[in-house]
């Protein structure tokens, strides 16, 4: 559960990673990379005794590695509001010391933020689109693309450093370079300090899923993704087209004054900071490793 995770081409540096939910998250995103693996499909599954787990593994762990929550479900999809099952997951990381990640694209993260203070926190929202039109085809049951500006607002004005992460642009969904200025504008105004971004990789599982709910967009991806390459059992957009994108996008987030990090692009040169945002809790990492030694 406390597993230190390292994807192929991960530029990041190690962490630990816990997923308060199992099973399909329900913000049904069509992208999601999840999918491919068997614990995150089917119905979602709150993990009620993770609180306790997390108190033992938090007494045994030998470093205070910032905690991702999370990975592979949201943190804050609808049924937290009721489990309060992250919430008391970071009450005991918090308590802890232990450096947290929120990655998310919910607004009911502002719900914890009296209990994300007390501790070195990183918000990271996830935000694809400032067109709620295209969100509710790509991220049917996530809150509106608004509702997570507010949200992060919120989180900034508590002094608590953020991230927006568009991750994934997908070629002919959400690639229009005007929509995704428009993100690093509203980013900026806020006062998010880095934007992360990805292009979409495609699995067989996720292109299934894709096929299901929409067969003409899969077709289309097909098509973009002919000549695209394989890495780490990933089918990834042609290099040249990757790299124009992420180019292009990096100009632009340069321009509004932000860091900016690819996530899993095999492009170092193009990052100005570290993927996760962790770089925002680095110095009291360090720290801590120092009072550990
Ligand atoms: S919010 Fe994240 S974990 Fe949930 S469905 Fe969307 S991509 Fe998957």
């Amino acid at each position: 559960m406390f597993n230190i995770v390292r994807a192929s081409l991960c530029t990041c540096l190690p962490k630990y990673n816990i997923n308060p939910y199992l099973g399909r998250c329900a913000h049904n995103c069509i992208y999601c990379y999840a999918v491919k693996f068997p614990s995150f499909t089917g119905p979602v599954i709150p993990r009620l005794r993770l609180k306790e787990e997390i108190s033992r593994m938090v007494k045994k762990a030998r470093m205070r590695l910032p905690v991702m929550l999370s990975d592979s479900t949201d943190p804050y999809q609808p049924l937290e509001r009721n489990y309060e099952i992250t919430r008391r997951c970071i009450e005991v990381l918090a308590n802890n010391c232990f450096p947290i990640l929120i990655v998310t694209k919910s607004d009911l993260v502002i719900r914890d933020i009296n209990v994300l203070k007390k501790t070195p926190t990183v918000v990271s929202m996830t935000i694809t689109t400032t067109r709620s039109d295209v969100a509710s085809i790509i991220e049917p049951n996530a809150p509106e693309p608004n509702a997570r500006f507010h949200a992060l607002k919120r989180v900034v004005d508590e002094n608590i450093p953020a991230v927006v992460r568009i991750d994934p642009i997908i070629p002919s969904v959400n690639s229009d370079i005007n929509d995704l200025e428009r993100i690093v504008s509203k980013s900026s105004e806020i006062g998010v300090k880095q934007v992360t971004a990805s292009t979409m990789k495609m699995t067989k599982n996720l292109l299934s899923a894709i096929r299901r709910e929409n067969p003409g967009l899969s077709r289309r991806l097909i098509d973009l993704y002919r000549d695209g390459e394989w890495i780490g059992g990933y089918k990834y957009l042609n290099i040249d087209l990757r790299r124009s994108i992420l180019s292009r996008l990096k100009s632009i987030v340069e321009d509004y004054g932000l860091m900016f990090a690819t996530c899993r692009e095999g492009f170092p040169d193009l990052n100005t900071t570290i993927c996760d945002g962790t770089a925002y809790c680095r110095k009291t990492l360090d720290d801590l490793f120092m009072a550990e030694k």
